[in-house]
């Protein structure tokens, strides 16, 4: 492979230029991301403002908002999920056709953020979804919503369409729709997916506790 791509790099110096299907595929996909238009709360105008003028999303191809989740492959979560809007936002998913990415913008989207302890918000969307990109921040500016489409657009061409390291979405065993939460009589149920969501063991007692 290191040969093969020392070959390339010569053969680019001669101006000839050479590339794979996966590549190709790839940058496409990464070049024309189509954003799902929905906020949830403050950082969506942080979201907005990106796509204007001063921003200009537009130019990573990222600017068509897309009125239905059919016709978009990116969610932004940009905004605090309550425990209500949580199963609307697990369905929208669902809806979308593959390959389909999420990034969660801001504290909220990602942890709850200001209402972690409040009794009907969310402690982040990835316990139901799964979750591409992670952008801190409250909110967070929006050169921080492009410094992570970037980083999309990285995960996105290093994907694998083929063999046992292939993306998600080019697996056939990978999951086709998220089972959607229900509000049970105090809480979601089930209270996250664990096919996405898998936090680290917590022991308590151990050094310098
Ligand atoms: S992270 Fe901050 S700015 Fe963003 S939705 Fe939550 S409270 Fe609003």
């Amino acid at each position: 492979m290191e040969n093969d791509e020392n070959l390339a790099e010569e053969l680019k110096s001669q101006g000839v230029h050479v590339t794979s299907f996966e590549q190709l595929i790839n940058w496409g996909r990464s070049s024309s991301l189509w954003p799902l238009q929905f906020g949830l709360a403050c950082c969506a105008i942080e979201m907005i403002s990106a796509t204007m003028a001063k921003y200009d999303m537009a130019r990573f191809g990222a600017e068509v908002f897309r009125p239905s989740p059919r016709q978009a492959d990116l969610m932004l979560i940009a905004g605090t999920v309550t425990k209500k809007m949580a199963p609307q936002v697990v369905r929208l998913y669902n809806q979308m056709a593959e390959p389909k990415y999420v990034i969660a913008m801001g504290a909220c989207a990602i942890s709850g953020g200001p209402f972690k302890e409040g009794y009907n918000v969310l402690k982040g969307i990835d316990r139901y979804i799964p979750v591409d990109v992670f952008i801190p921040g409250c909110p967070p500016r929006p050169e921080a919503l492009l410094e992570g489409l970037m980083t999309l657009q990285d995960i996105i061409k290093k994907e694998k369409l083929l063999g046992k390291d292939r993306a998600r979405h080019a697996d056939p065993k990978g999951y086709a729709e998220l089972p959607v939460p229900e509000y049970g009589a105090h809480d979601l149920e089930p209270k996250c997916n664990p096919d996405v969501w898998s936090p680290p063991t917590v022991e308590k007692g151990g050094e310098g506790q």
